[in-house]
């Protein structure tokens, strides 16, 4: 790739500016290896195109799931070592979330029994300074230096947090434990905002296959080993490497999933549309039919016995009033899930049934009475295994308890700090 200047140096990567685009950067991943702040150092040909190819994976698994990422293109070709990325202001802080007790974590509590889970995760600061080795920050120090403001810090700790459980998801499925990360910060050049930044590669984690340290595949790998690194060695760190890198070449892969929304009546369309919307912004495909249980009970079954035939990996939302023998039809002749979302009350005046007073009765599916969730539920059962729809879940309920807390929060402000004497 042509790249522009020179912009910063770190130990295993090297940033350009884009050669045509103001606003970009080029980040190219180099072949070292180091551990103990550079005091071990090696090389691995080829281990610069596996960091990228490993980044560019997990900052575009990340992109989809809806994270503010700094990650553009590039970096997963087979002769390349480079990703495009927004150009940012980087924030010295390394954050690292914890969801299991080792490292650094089990050495400054040495009462926390080793390998066993932190929930919640422990979410820590540290400074970037190689001459300090790295101090631990607290939260207080970041602000008091004037590094990063309080909201900035709250929004890394809760998007670090939130990449932790994708990460950890994505790794879950493939009977991997992932212990700890580091992740980093910077403030885009163009518009401030704060973005998932720097680089997460097979160096920023800790990864143990079974829930077993000795079958480490991460850099710890490098950083335990004694004296100078034979070629063995490097040999041996390579192929984790590589192992790591095509597992997570599988995790921006979605697999193929449809919502099939099957109404009574057209009369429902609105409700409908709100149930669409929703499954919209999760990136749901859905199709939606209209097929009456008393009417067309024939070609309800038909219609049903074709989408199944049709869709891998399908959920149903059946959109029926009153008694709802829709959804108890759909429930019993499909294997597939089924969620029955009932439109509102024309008895309440077209507000929302939240009584029992019109709850569909002998419906063997899940009931749920607004639209917005019931598409929500029907990417929670995708989610299952798929770590795409599981991180758009998170980020929807992560917003959604944000609303609450701001909604609170504008009802009761905190008090003013220097409050004015009468
Ligand atoms: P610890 O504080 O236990 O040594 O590290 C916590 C996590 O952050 C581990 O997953 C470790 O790999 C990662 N980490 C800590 N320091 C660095 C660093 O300087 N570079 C990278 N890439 N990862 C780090």
């Amino acid at each position: 790739m042509k790249k522009g200047r020179e912009v910063a140096r770190g130990k295993t990567k090297v940033l350009y500016e884009h050669p045509d685009q103001a606003g970009l950067y080029i980040v190219a991943s180099g072949d070292d290896i180091t551990a103990g702040d550079g005091a071990r150092r090696s090389v691995i040909p080829g281990k610069g195109r596996i960091a990228a190819k490993t980044t560019a994976r997990v900052f575009r698994l990340l992109n989809l799931c809806g994270l503010p990422t700094h990650f553009v293109s590039g970096g997963e070709d087979d002769d390349d070592n480079e990703m495009v990325v927004r150009a940012c202001r980087m924030i010295p802080l390394e954050v690292v979330v914890r969801g299991v007790v080792a490292g650094s974590y089990a050495k400054r509590n040495p009462n926390a029994p080793r390998g066993s889970l932190l929930l919640p995760r422990v979410i820590e600061f540290f400074l970037k300074d190689d001459k300090r080795h790295d101090p631990q920050i607290t939260q207080e120090e970041i602000l008091q230096q004037g590094i990063a403001t309080a909201e900035e810090v709250a929004t890394m700790a809760e998007i670090a947090r939130l990449t932790f459980e994708m990460l950890s998801h994505a790794w879950r499925r493939r009977n991997v434990l992932m212990v700890d990360m580091k992740v980093e910060f910077g403030r885009a050049v163009d518009d401030q905002r704060l973005l998932l930044a720097d680089v997460i590669d097979n160096d920023a984690w800790r990864l143990w296959p079974q829930g077993r340290e000795e079958l480490m595949l991460d850099k710890q790998m490098f950083r335990n080993l004694v004296g100078e690194a034979t070629a063995e060695d490097l040999a041996r760190v390579k192929q984790a490497y590589e192992s790591v890198c095509e597992q997570v070449g599988a995790f921006p892969v979605m697999q193929p999933a449809m919502v099939a929304i099957v109404m009574a009546s057209e009369r429902d369309k609105a409700h409908v549309d709100r149930i669409e919307q929703a499954l919209q912004k999760l990136g749901l495909g859905y199709v939606h039919r209209v097929a009456s249980p008393s009417k067309t009970p024939g070609y309800l079954l038909q219609l049903i016995q074709q989408l199944d035939a049709t869709f891998a990996r399908l959920v149903y939302v059946g959109v029926c009033g009153r008694s709802d023998a829709l959804s108890a039809m759909l429930d019993a002749a499909t294997t597939n899930p089924v969620i029955a979302c009932p439109p509102p009350s024309e008895k309440f005046g077209g507000m929302e049934a939240l009584g029992s007073l019109d709850a569909p009765s002998g419906v063997a599916a899940v009931t749920i009475l607004e639209p917005e969730n019931a598409a929500l539920a029907a990417a929670k059962l995708l989610a299952l295994d798929d770590t795409i729809f599981f991180g758009r879940v998170l980020l929807t309920q992560a917003n959604y308890r944000a609303q609450v807390m701001n909604a609170d929060l504008m009802l009761n402000p905190p008090p003013p700090q220097h409050p004015v004497m009468a």
